[in-house]
């Protein structure tokens, strides 16, 4: 590439002639040499002095012919590149085809790169709500400090949501979930973390809280559901059930599944309350 700049002075706009510039340079050299050997010397022979000449010139014409052939395909490519473009315009006049091949490069791979982060985000989003899903999640809390990994975890899960879908159809279903989602996410802090965790099933992480604070929150959006109901279902409004457990930066997989066991024991008891899981080992209490 250096070399590239630096002989871009010759023939700026066209790598063609530049080539063609340094190849006819490079194959008179040996006459050259010759010449000033023989005039120094003054050993120059004519016949010598002709067959050199005339063998140089058709080094030199092969050599263009050559230089244009292999050309050819790079050009047709920096073309293709120019014409590929996304908005359809075209590349302004460029310098030569190296500048177009590499602007035609930069082009794709910047779209790559787009095309890459978009998909990086729809694996990480549930595509229904615009929350995280259940691998977004997972994803987050594993980007967590080693000293900011605690805090409480829930499961939380709509209660008879299939009578939604039922009663009122996909689409209020599907509005109701997107519902839900906004109502948990507009309720907790910032340092919290919401996910749709599958189907009608969310995951809620409140960052460096106790239980007790877990609670009283999901509780406050448990009234709420009550007060200011997203659906209604035979006069009933659409409520959840949860089951929270502390976490404190051990195995995620063994917090989630028993803060799963105390989402069981919620609906157990009824549904529309929160269940609190004790540590490993210990009984799931109210
Ligand atoms: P429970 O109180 O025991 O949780 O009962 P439930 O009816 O909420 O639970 P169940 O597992 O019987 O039904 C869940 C329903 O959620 C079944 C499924 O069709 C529906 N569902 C899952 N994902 C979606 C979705 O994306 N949109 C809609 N509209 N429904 C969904
Ligand atoms: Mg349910
Ligand atoms: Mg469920």
């Amino acid at each position: 590439m250096q070399f590239y700049l630096a002989t871009s002075f010759i023939f700026p706009r066209s790598l063609r002639l530049r080539l063609f510039a340094l190849c006819f340079v490079a194959t008179h050299l040996p006459l050259i040499g010759y010449c000033a050997w023989g005039l120094a010397t003054g050993r120059i022979a004519l016949f010598e002095f002709i067959l050199l000449t005339l063998a140089t010139v058709i080094g030199t014409t092969l050599a263009l012919f050559g230089i244009g052939a292999l050309l050819n395909p790079i050009h047709a490519l920096a073309d293709a590149l120019n014409r590929n473009e996304e908005d359809g315009a075209a590349l302004p006049e460029v310098g030569d085809v190296i500048q177009t091949l590499y602007a035609g490069v930069h082009r794709a791979a910047t779209a790559t790169r787009a095309q890459m982060e978009d998909l990086t985000i729809a694996a990480l989003e549930d595509p229904l709500t615009g929350i995280a899903n259940r691998r977004g999640f997972l994803e987050q809390l594993d980007a967590l400090p080693a000293d900011q990994r605690r805090g409480c975890i829930a499961i939380v899960d709509i209660d008879f949501f299939k009578q939604v879908n039922d009663k009122l159809g996909h689409d209020e279903g599907d509005r109701v979930l997107c519902a839900f989602a906004d109502r948990l996410s507009s309720q907790i802090r910032r340092a919290d973390m919401v996910a749709r965790w599958g189907g009608e099933e969310f995951a809620i992480l409140f960052h460096e809280s106790i239980e007790d604070e877990a609670d009283w929150t999901l509780a406050r959006i448990a009234a709420r559901m009550r007060e200011e109901p997203i659906s209604i279902v035979d006069g009933r409004p659409v409520t959840f059930s949860a089951g929270i457990c502390c976490w404190n930066g051990e195995d995620i997989e063994g917090t989630l599944h028993l803060a799963d066991e105390a989402l069981y024991e919620a609906k157990r008891s009824g549904r529309d309350c929160i269940c609190r899981a004790l540590p490993a080992g210990q009984q799931v209490a109210d």
